[in-house]
């Protein structure tokens, strides 16, 4: 994960103009560097979470695997051969409908994981996950995870605890996609991909977004627009740039307040 001083130098060296005004994205916690054997270095919280003794026996099982914008890890129906731990990126999970239109109904960056079916013993996908913005992935076999969890309660819990958390992501962006203004859709989920990435810049495309939120690219222009005019982001060249948090916060709708405080008592029961 690249630390928010370190975005400021990388936009410096590369003479961009930047002005980060705002706070770190909510979840950026620095954590002590560990790596696989290959040198690889994990940031996947729920990795790095584990006992020494449980990570010791899944490392070696993991694969590090590079993921390019649109890289589909499933689609609904597929049989569940591997499982990913997010290290860096944002995948997106979607709802797919037969005449092919698709909407987001959950992220996931660096504190999560995509197969959550096998956590419950269930081998097929029920959405389409795909990589929104490249990173990588710890993949791991779906028989091999699921053979390791009697030597690995801390893990399968972790996975338990992260796929309710999921269920309740999924639930509130369903009512947020019923109820809620495109505008203020946009700001949530701007806010909640800087959270998962670890970095106020995003690199997405107006089409993009249009297809996370459900809506027409030209209704994108207009709310990105609007957003930029009230000096909360910036946008150029596909990327887009968060320079006001506090005041997106307040852009968006409560869904984004809403599900940063259960995961935040969730953590604390789960201590
Ligand atoms: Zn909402």
């Amino acid at each position: 994960m690249t630390a928010p001083c370190e975005i400021r130098q990388l936009h410096a060296a590369q003479g961009a103009v930047i002005a980060i005004k705002s706070r770190p994205p909510a979840k950026y916690s620095p954590k002590p560097a560990i790596a696989d054997s290959d040198g690889n270095q994990i940031h996947n919280e729920i990795l790095l979470s584990l006992p020494p003794k449980e990570r010791e026996l899944l490392l070696p099982k993991l694969e590090l695997v590079r993921l390019k914008t649109h890289h589909v890890l499933h689609e609904p129906g597929d049989t569940l051969k591997s499982a990913y731990f997010c290290n860096t990126g944002l995948v997106s999970i979607l709802s797919v409908f037969p005449d092919g239109r698709s909407v987001e109904v959950g992220l996931v960056g660096n504190e999560g994981f995509v197969g959550l079916p096998l956590v419950a013993g269930l081998r097929t996908a029920a959405t389409r996950a795909i990589a929104q913005i490249e990173g990588s992935v710890f993949r791991v076999g779906g028989e091999t995870l699921v053979e390791i969890f009697p030597q690995c309660p801390k893990l399968e819990r972790q996975l338990q605890q992260f796929s309710q958390i999921m269920a309740m992501q999924v639930t509130q962006i369903a009512a947020c996609n019923r109820l809620h203004e495109l505008n203020e859709r946009l700001a949530r989920w701007l806010l909640m991909s800087a959270d998962r990435v670890g970095s106020n810049s995003l690199p997405l495309t107006h089409e993009l977004l249009a297809q996370m939120l459900g809506t027409r690219r030209s209704s994108v222009t207009v709310a990105v627009g609007a957003l930029q005019k009230a000096g909360l982001v910036t946008h150029s060249r596909g990327e887009i740039e968060i320079i006001d948090r506090r005041k997106l916060e307040k852009a968006a709708c409560e869904c984004y307040g809403i599900m940063l405080r259960q995961v935040e008592e969730w953590h604390r029961e789960a201590r």
